[in-house]
């Protein structure tokens, strides 16, 4: 069954107009003008399509930064006029699409918190009738893919036709690595529902941590999604908000080489160093995972000791190396050097338990 809408491209013009990934980048909330311009300088040089950042933030908990809010309209216009790049903001309600329509911002998105909310996206799509505005749809916290379509279909109902998705994960009390687990069905159904919309993958709020940016962005890429929007920070451990999940711009060269997106800067043969950078890259990506998973590991440790289980379990241990080893293979690893891994991180894990 497709979801029939009346869709147009979001025919950005821009520095950048080279064809592959739609990328967007910059900070999750603006801060301050310089910190805007010095983001959106050293992005342009990366080819961005579409510079972003928060102004209205809606913060889960009171408190913590809620963003500048229409003091920081008149920098991102500013940014558009120094760097040539499109700009992009969050809108939440009425009151921020007048404020933003107001300084000719050229995308607006609706956030997680507010796809969510029907009477929210309701109050938006009416306030946006009747302009041309190109928007962006989050996925909602939940994953309620009726929440998503049913946002996108209440703005094409108004007349709103450049209209994109974006894919950021959903909440879920479930351990896991991510801060917003993608659940990858939800966008692939909403694709196969709506297949010309484009979505866009948001890997900085799916992991909510910068070293397990390249394992999203490059399953998105695989899946054929149309785009990245990144979160990028001239100086990410000194962000007001998401912090932990924050780039450099260089990260995000180093990120787009490694995913090897062609309308970066980087067309040119990678360079030695550049090569070992995406090691760099990948190397912070293992110890991040095996951090996690020792961490996994102390808590498997402590359950075994409640209930006075042995800590080593032979038939687990066949199982898990029987798995590895067909999965290695299939991703053309060498059997010896898979062995060899594994037992070295089981020898490590059952010293862990011991201790
Ligand atoms: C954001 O893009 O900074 C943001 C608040 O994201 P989300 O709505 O996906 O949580
Ligand atoms: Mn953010």
């Amino acid at each position: 069954m497709n979801v029939q809408l009346d869709l147009q491209p979001l025919e950005l013009e821009g520095p950048s107009q080279n064809s592959g990934s739609f990328l967007i980048a910059g900070p999750c909330s603006a801060e301050s003008e310089v910190q805007l311009l010095e983001a959106a300088e050293a992005l342009k040089h990366e080819h961005i399509h579409l510079f972003r950042a928060g102004i209205w933030k809606p913060r889960t908990r009171p408190g913590s930064f809620q963003g500048l809010g229409s003091k920081a309209l008149p920098w991102l216009k500013k940014v558009k006029e120094i760097t040539g790049l499109p700009v992009a903001t969050e809108v939440a309600n009425e009151r921020h699409v007048y404020e933003a329509l107001k300084y000719n911002l050229d995308v607006l998105w609706i956030g997680a918190r507010t796809t969510a909310n029907p009477f929210a996206v309701e109050e938006i799509a009416n306030a946006l009738e009747g302009t041309d505005t190109r928007v962006m749809v989050k996925s909602p916290v939940n994953p309620d893919i009726n929440l998503w379509l049913g946002a996108i279909e209440r703005l094409n109902q108004k007349g709103i036709k450049k209209l994109a998705a974006i894919h950021r994960g959903f909440s879920s009390h479930e351990e896991s690595p991510y801060r917003n687990p993608p659940v990858w069905s939800i966008p692939e159904k909403l694709k196969s529902l709506v297949p010309n919309l484009p979505i866009i993958n948001d890997p900085s709020h799916i992991t909510g941590n910068s070293s397990l940016l390249y394992d999203i962005a490059k399953k998105a890429l695989d899946k054929e999604f149309d785009g990245l929007m990144i979160e990028v920070h001239p100086n990410p451990e000194k962000a007001l908000s998401d912090a932990n999940q924050q780039i450099t711009p260089e990260g995000f060269r180093d990120l787009m080489h490694l995913l090897n997106i062609k309308n970066a800067n980087n067309g040119d043969k990678p360079e030695l160093h550049q090569l070992r950078k995406n090691i760099d890259y990948l190397d912070d990506e293992l110890l991040e995972i095996l951090n996690r998973r020792m961490q996994l590991i102390q808590q498997i440790g402590s359950y075994k000791k409640h209930r006075k289980l042995s800590i080593f379990q032979e038939n687990r241990w066949r199982k898990v190396l029987s798995q590895r080893l067909k999965n290695g293979k299939k991703k053309g690893l060498d059997h010896q050097f898979i062995k060899r891994i594994f037992e070295t991180i089981h020898d490590e894990s059952i010293t862990k338990q011991k201790r």
